[in-house]
């Protein structure tokens, strides 16, 4: 799950981390408000997204010349301006896709001297089985774009999770940002923090872009990114408030609804399936018919007919999905009830594209006799390779 900038900011404030000051708005007034709040002279009006690279985005309805979502501004007049520019438009970033997101939230913040920007995140690093601190001189650049060009400026700290954060962590922190005297002292203290916030809150990212050096000598969190490991949600109902689902695939929030794990993919076949493995094999099938999966959708091992509906449901309002191939092996789930499922949903949503069932397992032959007195024009399958072979062709004629 991931949290927008300005709460992230509140996250890691409770650690004691250094943020300039700043508050959050949905409306013009409110950011007018928050920027009063604030000592000025330099405001910065900042577009809350879940999306970085905003201060080189673009909003598609303002015209070509007009600033991007990362706004100074030098009085409250141009606070106003800007936030009323910014709310309710589409920025465009490279991190967005072309459709881009609609700005519905402000942070209004404190504008810095800047002196010198860094790179720093934090990441669970699967090749070591630790948590990774990320470090570069290079902050405010697009961190890709750096370590494919000058590999060599950015430096990787494992942590052994036995241990835990040790002073020579941040030691190499420091050195890697290449900082003296107090400065050296302030990042080696703020990664131990970083650490601290990371595990507690059990993140799954942390990427602080830039990190800033002021002209005053301070380091503090310009930017930041933060997401959480989804699994571990339960243990931080606080955080689990910071969702934003306005942010999120509408599919994604409906899916979850259901407790099914549902991602989109860029294909043309919606899939429906119970179990990771199966769904792999699944997608893999179809690929090597020709075609691509328009979506993972694992509907789990007990899951009833409501679930079976709503996956059903949503698969259909995916525009992109030109058929259907169901592939169910019914074990704690038996194949009657999977089928009734599939024909109730076929006949609440109106059925426009193939659909190809595969079930195999508990009452089948239950299962396939519902299918073929439905009605509908269900094709019905007996083994993996069939499924695929019949659901492509059936796209294919149909196309
Ligand atoms: P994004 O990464 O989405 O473009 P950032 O918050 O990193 O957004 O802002 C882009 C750039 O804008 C920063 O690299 C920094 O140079 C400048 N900037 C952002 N916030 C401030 C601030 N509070 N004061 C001064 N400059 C800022
Ligand atoms: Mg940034």
């Amino acid at each position: 799950m991931n949290i927008h900038e300005y709460q992230a900011k509140e996250l890691l404030a409770k650690y004691g981390i250094g943020i300039p000051t700043g508050h959050a708005a949905q409306t013009v007034e409110e950011a007018v408000a928050g920027a009063e709040k604030l000592p000025g002279p330099l405001y910065v009006v900042k577009a809350q997204i879940h999306a970085g690279g905003r201060g080189k985005g673009k909003f598609t309805e303002l015209g070509a010349d007009a600033k991007g979502g990362v706004r100074l501004a030098k009085s409250i007049d141009d606070v106003r301006k800007d936030a009323g520019e910014m709310l309710g438009n589409t920025l465009v970033t490279i991190q967005t896709g072309d459709a881009g997101k609609q700005v519905n939230r402000l942070y209004v913040t404190d504008g810095v001297d800047i002196e010198a920007e860094y790179y720093l995140s934090m990441l669970v690093d699967r090749k070591s089985g630790r948590v990774a601190m990320i470090v570069s001189t290079e902050g405010g650049m697009d961190i890709e774009t750096v370590a494919h060009d000058t590999p060599e400026r950015i430096t990787t700290i494992t942590i052994d999770p036995a241990q835990g954060f040790q002073p020579h962590h941040g030691r190499a922190v420091a050195f890697a940002l290449k900082l003296t005297g107090d400065l050296n002292k302030q990042a080696a203290k703020l990664a131990s923090q970083l650490y601290t916030a990371f595990m507690d809150l059990d993140c799954a990212m942390l990427e602080i872009n830039p990190l800033v050096e002021t002209k005053d000598g301070k380091l503090l969190v310009l930017d930041t990114k933060m997401s959480f490991d989804s699994n571990a949600l339960y243990r931080h109902p606080d955080v689990e408030k910071l969702r934003d689902e306005t942010e999120e695939d509408p599919m994604e929030v409906e899916a979850s609804k259901y407790d099914l794990a549902y991602i989109k993919l860029d294909g043309d076949i919606g899939c429906m399936v119970n179990g990771a493995g199966l769904a792999m094999a699944t997608m893999d099938i179809i690929k090597l018919n020709g075609m691509f999966p328009a979506n993972f959708l694992d509907v789990g091992g007990g899951a009833s007919k409501e679930k079976v509906t709503a996956a059903f449901k949503i698969i259909l309002s995916d525009p992109a999905v030109k058929g259907i191939l169901v592939n169910i092996f019914g074990g704690i789930m038996k194949c009657d009830i999977i089928a009734e499922g599939i024909v109730a949903a076929a006949k609440e949503v109106n059925l426009s594209v193939p659909l190809v069932v595969r079930l195999e397992g508990t009452n089948v032959a239950e299962g396939k006799a519902i299918l073929a007195n439905s009605g509908l024009p269900i094709v019905s399958a007996d083994n993996l390779g069939d499924a695929a072979e019949k659901i492509v062709a059936q796209v294919k004629q149909a196309a």
